[in-house]
């Protein structure tokens, strides 16, 4: 663990699978961590006492990515605790699965507010307030590349993230912070394998060829090397970090 806290991240969603280890790296790399959580404090305080109980500094904050005065406190609140925001990592998001043909509004409402509206207002603070050398980085998804049946609303909320992404970027001229995205394939955490038969989970081991699940560490990797010193030329792109499920 670096012992020079002088910046700080935000990591949206660090309760849950691949947030909680985006934050405890971004701890080891040396960054004083907000680790945000929306309904599990018990998940966010055990990941704060792992990077305290590590010599590193994070302090948890709630917050509903999809509601604006949280996301503004979720800043304010980083500012007051850690003195400034360098890295936002916008992690937080669901998949419920339901086809189209279904017409299932209340799920499409409830993807779009939490992966779209969400990683829109956490987009604005972050342009509001990340220093000059500062990093952005959404979540979106490599699935996109699939069309797979059943994923319409996530596919098209993290369609949406990528098309921010990409602006965000833009409006930032002359700041010297970048703005991208990562998009995992299939990661083992609750998310992905909620719901999933042994047969499906074989299956999408599979469809990359290095034939295994991504683990929260893979992702962890690529947003380490975007928040850290060589990812700085880095800027409006989406990296697909899957094994070679898609591309
Ligand atoms: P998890 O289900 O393990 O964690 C999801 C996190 O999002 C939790 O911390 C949860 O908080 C938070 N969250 C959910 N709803 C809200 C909300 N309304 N407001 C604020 N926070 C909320 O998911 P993963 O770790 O697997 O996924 C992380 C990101 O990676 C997501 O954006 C997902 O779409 C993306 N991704 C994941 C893949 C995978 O295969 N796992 C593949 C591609 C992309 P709490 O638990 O405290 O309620």
């Amino acid at each position: 663990m670096k012992t020079s806290l002088t910046k700080s991240a935000i990591v949206t969603g660090a309760s849950g699978g691949i947030g909680r280890v985006v934050a405890k790296r971004l701890a080891s790399d040396g960054f004083a961590i907000t680790v945000h959580y929306a309904g599990n404090p018990g998940k966010a305080e055990a990941v704060v006492a792992e990077i305290n109980n590590a010599g590193g500094k994070a302090v948890a904050v709630q917050a509903d990515v999809a509601k604006s005065a949280d996301v503004e406190r979720l800043f304010e609140e980083t500012l007051k605790n850690l003195g400034s925001v360098d890295v936002v990592v916008n992690n937080a998001g669901i998949m419920p699965l339901s086809p189209i043909s279904k017409g299932d509004v209340e799920v499409f409402d409830r993807v779009v507010n939490t992966n779209l509206r969400g990683t829109f207002l956490v987009l604005a603070q972050a342009a509001q307030h990340v220093a000059s050398g500062g990093r952005i980085v959404a979540l979106s998804s490599s699935v996109l590349a699939k069309s797979f049946p059943t994923y319409g609303a996530y596919i098209a909320s993290k369609a949406g993230v990528e098309g921010l992404v990409h602006v965000l970027a833009n409006e930032l001229r002359g700041r010297n912070i970048t703005v991208n995205a990562v998009a995992p394939g299939p990661v083992a955490t609750e998310l992905f394998l909620r719901g999933k038969s042994e047969e499906q989970l074989a299956e999408f081991t599979k469809m990359n060829p290095l034939e295994r699940l991504g683990q929260p560490e893979d992702i962890a990797n690529v947003i380490s090397f975007l928040a850290g010193p060589e990812g700085g030329w880095v800027n409006s792109q989406v990296i697909r970090a899957n094994g070679g499920f898609a591309y």
